[in-house]
């Protein structure tokens, strides 16, 4: 049989789009070079918290909002096709302030978003403690974020795996798809073991190793490699509820018993190493946090690549504009946010390759944004930690 669609990248964000398109009546097939999952999509924490990271109004953080929205029944639709809960947990989140702390930061952040009218709480010492009584003796205060929940991303990429499967995608791991095939105006395929696959339309959903595949069309797109190191400790009972950040560090409960700490943002390049600097630094300022910590287990330590990208946003949309090539899709550079917008990506991915016409909503993510060069990012712009 024809394959309709080809998604190369068999990330949160490659699964999610073959997911609804197949559901839609395509027929699908997913190249994926290692296992479903095995790069930035499994290594993420699941925090599906676009007012955590939002220092102001837009159409970016209207995006992240509108997939926050989608969460719960998109996790249970997920659930209930695979039979795996993808445990998405409605807790909500705590930032937590510590003594000499600057906190007008976190004030300004405050105000904006309650001006805003967005789901926000002040927390005295004394209400966090009954809270979180496991957070640090040095917590003057906290903000609460009660729409901000999580997902288990290991978990929700086993679901994807089963659900894209019962739906009749064809997945195909260990393909690394070495080149796209191109005729006058239109992508026609991919190229991978030396084997041409045909199809109508081909999505780049390959996360930070998208820009690889577009340099043959001269296209202005970078994804950039922005390291993440993480780790996870158990000890039996977890002290803690809800997902908690200080301004160094965040962790996050599992309901395995693992607590996440996380992360680093590196601009290293492609490499791949856990540095014992970055595991010292995380492990103290989560001792910091809560420090009962200090006597857990260290169960696993490991990092991922998030694609980024020039502007930090993601890129979504058909490629027509720019190249001329209208078949030929791109749905990456999701940065530190693929996970919360998986939902939403599907969702108007499915509907562009559908009809055929760029949603209103894809706009300000399509490729045509890079005509004018922007600066690479720093790390300094971002933090070390986050
Ligand atoms: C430490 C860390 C913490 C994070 N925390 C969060 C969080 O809390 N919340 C959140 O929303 N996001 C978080 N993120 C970001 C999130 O993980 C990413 O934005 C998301 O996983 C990107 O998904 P993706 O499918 O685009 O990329 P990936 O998951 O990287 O998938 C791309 C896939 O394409 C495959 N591929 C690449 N090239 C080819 C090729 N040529 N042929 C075939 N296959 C190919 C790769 O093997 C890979 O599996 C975090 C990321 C990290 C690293």
């Amino acid at each position: 049989m024809a394959i309709d669609v080809i998604v190369v990248g068999g990330g949160v964000i490659g699964c999610s789009i073959a997911w609804r398109l197949a559901q839609s009546g395509l027929k699908v097939t997913v190249f994926e070079r290692g296992r479903v999952g095995c790069e930035a999509s499994r290594a993420a924490a699941g925090m599906l918290s676009p007012q955590g990271e939002a220092q102001g109004p837009g159409p970016f953080f209207e995006f992240c909002l509108r997939s926050r929205a989608m969460y719960r029944s998109f996790a249970e639709e997920l659930t209930e096709a695979s039979g795996i809960d993808v445990e998405y947990k409605d807790d909500g989140t705590l930032f937590v302030v510590v003594e000499g702390e600057d906190e007008e930061a976190k004030t300004k952040w405050a105000s904006w978003q309650l001006e805003a009218g967005l789901p926000l709480e002040h927390v005295s010492a004394d209400d966090l403690r009954k809270l979180e009584p496991a957070v640090t003796e040095l917590a003057t205060r906290a903000i609460f974020l009660p729409e901000e929940h999580q997902v288990e991303n290991r978990r929700l990429m086993d679901a994807l795996e089963v659900a894209i499967k019962r739906t009749g995608v064809e997945l195909i791991e260990g393909a690394d798809v070495s080149a796209l095939t191109f005729e006058p105006g239109r992508v026609t395929g991919v190229v991978s073991a030396g084997k041409r696959f045909d199809a109508g339309v081909v999505i780049v959903a390959a996360g930070t190793w998208s820009s690889q595949l577009l340099e043959p069309l001269g296209l202005n797109v970078k994804v950039i490699p922005a390291r993440g190191q993480m780790i996870a400790v158990r000890r039996n009972g977890c002290p803690i509820k809800r997902v908690l950040h200080s301004s160094k560090v965040y962790i996050v409960p599992r309901n395995d018993g693992r607590i996440l700490i996380g992360a680093t943002v590196e601009y290293a390049g492609f490499n791949k190493a856990v540095t014992a600097g970055a595991i010292n630094q995380l492990l103290n300022a989560a001792v910091e946090l809560v420090p009962s910590i200090e006597d857990f287990e260290v169960e696993e330590i490991w990092c991922g690549l998030r694609p980024d990208t020039i502007d930090h946003l993601p890129i979504i949309g058909a490629t027509g504009v720019a190249t001329g090539v209208d078949n030929l899709v791109l749905a990456t550079g999701h940065f530190r946010n693929g996970i919360l917008l998986a939902p939403i990506t599907a969702k108007f991915v499915a509907e562009l390759t559908n009809s055929n016409r760029q949603p209103d909503a894809l706009r300000p993510f399509g490729i045509e944004r890079f005509e004018n060069n922007l600066p690479e990012p720093t790390p300094a712009a971002y933090g070390f930690f986050r």
